[in-house]
């Protein structure tokens, strides 16, 4: 600690001059032995006021609040359950700062730091629903073996690891792939869900070593498709990202490999952060 920074915090702590009323009064009845409870040092009580705590107290870890989003999504035309349940169970506040977790349930995105954001609700549950439209996920009735591009929060990578057999996610920001790390340890392990495999680097590449995946899903959007994405892409594979629409917005791109080749769909305009190269 700098000698300033220590200075402010000696001046912070002599709090007679702060509180009179306060330590003036007698710490007990006369006859009583006074019980003096020891202060936390301080600058052990300035580092614990610096650490992101996920609120608690605000409703916010009731299912309800859950329930009346999915409740709103099933309204909205979104009928896939595995991806209701998996929202209807993944507590999205603890995702967000503690500042924005009143928002947690809104239909709206939110910034999750150095310039990202998490997608909202609506357009989340979409892309879900989309991936589990394929034909083998429907077969299977699970996602298979998934790769995320863009980790972000970890809120998506939460809810694909209800849904899948094995999930590679890649973030290119360090700071935002080791929150999100601490956040996805701190939930409680579901039986039958995959343990999520986080990776630092740029995911333009993909991940060979456990290439090929039945999913893959981008959280960022480019003016194309990486190749690798399509190397690494199963037969029986969906891909869904968005990607440059043809009137300069952005739209979903489906992409299914069967034994006959590639089929492209073009599907609703949607606005996603850049897929950027290279990492920080
Ligand atoms: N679904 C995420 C959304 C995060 S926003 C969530 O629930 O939070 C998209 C993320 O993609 C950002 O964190 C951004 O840093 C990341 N990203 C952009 N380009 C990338 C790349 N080439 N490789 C890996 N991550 C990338």
């Amino acid at each position: 600690m700098r000698a300033k920074e220590r200075r402010a915090l000696d001046t912070a702590a002599q709090p007679k001059a702060r509180f009179p009323a306060l330590l003036e009064r007698p710490l007990a009845p006369a006859g009583q032995a006074a019980i003096v409870r020891p202060q936390r040092p301080l600058h052990e009580a300035a580092r614990d006021a610096t650490r992101r705590a996920p609120p608690s107290g605000l409703g916010l870890d009731s299912d309800a609040v859950r329930a009346s989003m999915v409740a709103r999504l099933r309204a909205d035309g979104i009928a896939c359950e595995p991806v209701l349940q998996a929202m209807a169970a993944v507590p999205r506040h603890r995702f967000v700062d503690p500042a924005l977790a009143q928002q947690a349930y809104e239909d709206t995105s939110l910034p999750i730091g150095q310039g990202q954001t998490i997608s909202k609700p609506s357009v989340v549950a979409r892309m879900l629903a989309l991936l589990f439209d394929g034909a083998s996920a429907q077969c299977r009735g699970s996602l298979g073996r998934v790769l995320e591009i863009g980790t972000g929060c970890g809120y998506q990578t939460a809810l694909l690891a209800r849904m899948a057999r094995l999930l590679v996610s890649i973030e290119r920001v360090q700071s935002l792939h080791e929150r999100a790390r601490e956040r996805l340890a701190a939930l409680p392990f579901e039986a039958g869900s995959a343990r999520p495999r986080l990776l630092w680097g740029d995911g333009c590449g993909g991940h060979a070593p456990l290439a090929p995946y039945d999913t893959i899903v981008a959280a960022a959007g480019g003016e194309a498709l990486p190749p690798a994405w399509l190397e690494q892409l199963a037969v029986g594979g969906r891909l869904v990202a968005p990607t440059s629409g043809p009137d300069g917005g952005q739209c979903l791109l489906v992409v299914d490999r069967s034994d006959a080749g590639l089929q492209w769909q073009r599907r609703e305009a949607v606005r996603f952060v850049p897929l950027k190269s290279g990492t920080e």
